[in-house]
């Protein structure tokens, strides 16, 4: 997905999609606190009032404080819903309305929050990315040319000074699911396509192409999704200050349900395969150093691959390496092995690649030598 020149939000689909964030974010609030569902029904008449409150009051108090507007939302809600639907848990709603809209910012001071959290992460697996300058465009679908139907969809740009992703949201079609998508796919434009090629200032070669993780390509595109969703879904990893701990499960739910969406072979064969494909790599971590953590050992590798800044196709002949000896070929899933050939195949693997695999046993960190390991491609 490509748009020549990509615009900004307009204002007013801003504030809607603030309000929309303040609705949602109340929701699974709500319901995560009182532990009770509310009534299908109840759900969609309260979600309803308040994007038509929303988008009424946006349209013409561009200029009024944010949460003046929403504090305005709470108390039209109260006196309609006061009125029709007798309910204590109607008042606890508007209350936990309040709070939230209190607090939450803007959507764009969230998606700023998920870079900065992201980033201070990557920091641990490659120091260079803290030299990297990245911006994050929340720009209208309705403007490209042909105008882009999807809810939510997201691109990474290389820039000269570093990488811009951005994010395209329909104002007027975001639900509760999509919105709690975003840091998904956020995570998939860092790890996957912000972190590659990277280089330490005044090294930057005039015509460095882009290395990493090739959007054209969907086997690495899948490969990439496992490791940023395992990031995401690590508790070591922080998520932004604005998000409650009542919102993670939901976060953690609706990402994962997207990224396993786009795991379904029915929706590509070759990102379903890629993302196997990491998982067959975890698990060889899991038995070569059973007493790390295999998703560790993953990720560093992983986000080493992808990017190095070396002669183009090292990266995949590494990647082949890996998929050779596990007896998974990328052409052929379903590579009939014996299971003597398994065994042999992990151990030529492990014989192969353990000298780039330094244990440091004090801190229980592995670090990986992807420059010793792409002389040893070079020399297999
Ligand atoms: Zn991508």
């Amino acid at each position: 997905m490509e748009s020549s020149s990509p615009r900004e939000v307009h204002p007013y689909d801003l504030r809607l999609l603030t309000a929309k964030a303040v609705s949602f974010r109340t929701m699974v609030r709500f319901e995560a606190s009182d532990r009770t569902k509310l009534a299908p029904q109840t759900r969609k008449t309260l979600l309803l009032n308040l994007t038509n409150l929303q988008s009424f009051m946006g349209l013409g108090s561009n200029d009024q404080d944010l949460s003046d507007s929403l504090e305005a939302t709470a108390q039209t809600l109260e006196i309609l819903l006061g009125l029709s639907i007798e309910s204590q848990q109607v008042k606890r709603f508007v209350d936990d309305f309040r709070s939230e809209a209190r607090h939450y910012k803007s959507i764009r001071a969230e998606l700023e929050s998920w870079l900065d959290v992201m980033r201070e992460y990557s920091l641990r697996y490659l120091p260079l990315a803290s030299s990297l300058s990245l911006r994050i465009l929340l720009a209208a679908p309705e403007w490209c040319d042909p105008p882009l139907e999807q809810i939510i969809s997201a691109i990474t740009h290389a820039q000269e000074e570093g990488r811009q992703i951005t994010l395209y949201l329909r104002s007027d079609a975001l639900d509760l699911d999509t919105y709690f998508e975003i840091p998904g796919i956020l995570s998939h434009e860092f790890w996957c396509h912000s972190l590659s090629s990277i280089q330490a200032s005044g090294q930057e070669s005039e015509q460095a192409p882009w290395r990493g993780c090739d959007p054209e390509d969907s086997w690495e595109e899948g490969w990439m999704d496992f490791i940023q969703n395992t990031i995401l879904r690590s508790p070591d990893f922080p998520t932004p200050p604005q998000y409650h701990t009542w919102l993670v499960p939901q976060l953690h739910k609706s990402c994962h349900g997207y990224e396993i969406q786009r795991a379904d072979p029915a929706n590509g064969h070759q990102r379903s395969r890629g993302w196997s494909a990491a998982l067959h790599a975890q698990r060889f971590f899991h038995q070569c150093f059973p007493a790390y953590s295999p998703d560790e050992i993953l990720i560093e590798f992983s986000v080493k691959i992808n990017s190095i800044n070396s002669l183009s196709g090292s990266k995949r002949v590494v990647v082949d390496l890996f998929l050779k000896h596990l007896a998974y070929s990328e052409q052929d899933q379903s590579v009939q092995t014996s299971l003597n050939q398994l065994v042999r195949g992990r151990a030529e693997l492990y014989h192969l690649i353990s000298p780039c695999f330094r244990i440091d046993t004090a801190s229980r960190h592995v670090t990986i030598d992807v420059e010793g390991l792409l002389k040893i491609v070079e020399n297999s």
